[in-house]
């Protein structure tokens, strides 16, 4: 009679269910307090102070758990926005669909959250979540987070994780699994499937098999997303120390053509991805190092095979290395222009490191002193050694330039000397015909203008 009872209970969908969290003492799941920021701290002990719940949320408590340092912590409370602002006096209210709190303490910004309600109040034709303000209890709050493991909360002033979703248990099974029904959660919120993809490869998670199903008949509705989130979720995606698996990962899934713009020119042609790989694992690596990362620099790496393309087309057809390059830089920017809404912050930084590739070749003369001093060298050149690494342009032209950076006045000499020994291209109008013998073979970078 009891069992059955439960197996009804059981059997009701996630959003019936109501029930007793789980909650686990420190040993059990090993996080301490001392473990969290300082300012995750102050902002849940102050709002606990002054009467509310307050609880570290989402993935800072799944990364803890899995012994992985957090990349921010995000707080959720009973306190409505306005009590939360009245608390701290440097935040502010951020957000229409979402509202949330941003509290600024010392250098770190906690993202602080009230509770969502049960009911979705504001859904499209499609299912689409427009509004999601109505505020509920914690039970309901979890209910209304993505995946299991991302909905546990850790309550600092006892050091207790609280789970409402078997989230400990998919965490050590390494699953992600999405809470509720997945095809229904995916029409909520179409991001939710990148999300999937970009924490499974973070992680070293498989995705739960009801919840992997329904992606590529969902995968359509991304394109309805608007393009500056779809640009965010795609940073995100670069920049999780796990890119390359993970834009692999999406291909899989039926993500990459026809859905996201940047990844159908990313991976256009099935094969040769030798240098979107490498630069892909070189961002990979300095991520892992905590090196800073350039998000104009990752982008002009992801679309360059269309701009190289172009710009080789061109040379092949007669026309010069620098116009060349920048109709092949015009063309590819026109063309996603449209759809990619990369911010012109990055776009400009994307666009001039590839404008610069042309001016490797100029080594006569003072082309190279002034070339140092652009303030885009050292990316440029970056760039530079990848196109090396990935078999486009001699390494000879990389170590020549490497030189010339660490080389003293007389050095420098002696290299622009060799250059033109070796062939190097003069300034158009004091360019003569050479002897035969130092031709220089011709580079795969479509470095040289046709003679
Ligand atoms: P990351 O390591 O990338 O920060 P995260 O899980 O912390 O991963 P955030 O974007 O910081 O991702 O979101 C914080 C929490 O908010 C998540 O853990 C999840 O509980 C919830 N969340 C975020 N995006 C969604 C979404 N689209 N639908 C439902 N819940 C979400
Ligand atoms: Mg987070």
């Amino acid at each position: 009679m009891i069992r059955k009872l439960i197996r009804k209970v059981l059997e009701l969908p996630m959003g019936k269910r109501r029930g007793k969290p789980r909650v686990y003492p420190l040993p059990q799941h090993g996080i301490r307090r001392d473990q969290l920021s300082h300012a995750a701290v102050r902002v849940t002990s102050r709002l606990q102070e002054a009467g509310y719940a307050a609880y570290v949320v989402g993935g800072a408590v799944r990364d803890l758990m899995l012994g992985v340092s957090p990349k921010d912590f995000d707080v959720a409370t009973n306190a409505t926005p306005e009590q939360v602002h009245h608390l701290f006096r440097r935040s502010r209210i951020i957000g229409r669909r979402f509202r949330i709190v941003h509290v600024m303490m010392g250098p770190e910004t906690i993202e602080v959250t009230t509770f969502r309600g049960g009911s979705v109040d504001d859904t499209n034709e499609t299912g689409r979540i427009m509004a999601d303000n109505s505020f509920g209890s914690q039970e309901e709050d979890a209910h209304r987070r993505d995946f299991t493991v991302n909905a546990l909360f850790y309550d600092p002033s006892d050091e207790t994780v609280i789970d409402y979703h078997h989230g400990v248990k998919d965490l050590h099974a390494k699953k992600l699994v999405m809470i509720g029904q997945p095809a229904r959660r995916y029409q909520e919120d179409p991001v939710r499937m990148l999300r999937a993809v970009r924490l499974a490869a973070k992680l070293g998670f498989e995705i739960d098999e009801d919840t992997k199903k329904p992606i590529r008949a969902h995968a359509h509705l991304l394109k309805k997303e608007p393009g500056a989130r779809l640009f965010d979720e795609m940073l995100k995606l670069l920049m999780s120390g796990q890119a390359y698996a993970c834009l692999k990962k999406l291909r899989d899934e039926g993500l990459a053509r026809g859905v996201f713009p940047l990844l159908d020119a990313v991976m256009d042609d099935k094969g040769d991805d030798a240098f979107l790989r490498l630069s892909l694992e070189s961002t990979d690596a300095r991520l892992r190092a905590d090196k800073p990362i350039s998000v104009g620099f990752l982008l002009a790496t992801l679309l360059w095979r269309q701009v190289n393309q172009g710009w080789q087309r061109r040379v092949a057809e007669g026309e010069k290395s620098l116009p060349a390059l920048m109709a092949a830089i015009d063309d590819v920017e026109s063309e996603q222009e449209n759809d990619l809404a990369i911010p012109r912050r990055f776009s400009v930084t994307m666009r001039e490191i590839w404008t610069l590739q042309a001016r490797f070749d100029n080594r006569t003369g003072a082309r190279p002193y002034r070339f140092l001093e652009q303030p885009r060298f050292r990316a440029a050149y970056d760039f530079l050694a990848l196109r090396s690494e990935a078999g486009e342009v001699p390494r000879e032209l990389v170590s020549w330039w490497e030189e010339f950076q660490r080389a003293d006045g007389a050095g420098c000499e002696r290299l622009i000397a060799e250059a033109k020994e070796g062939g190097a291209e003069e300034p158009a109008k004091k360019r003569r015909r050479r002897r035969s013998g130092g031709r220089r073979k011709p580079e795969g970078g479509g470095g040289e203008s046709a003679e």
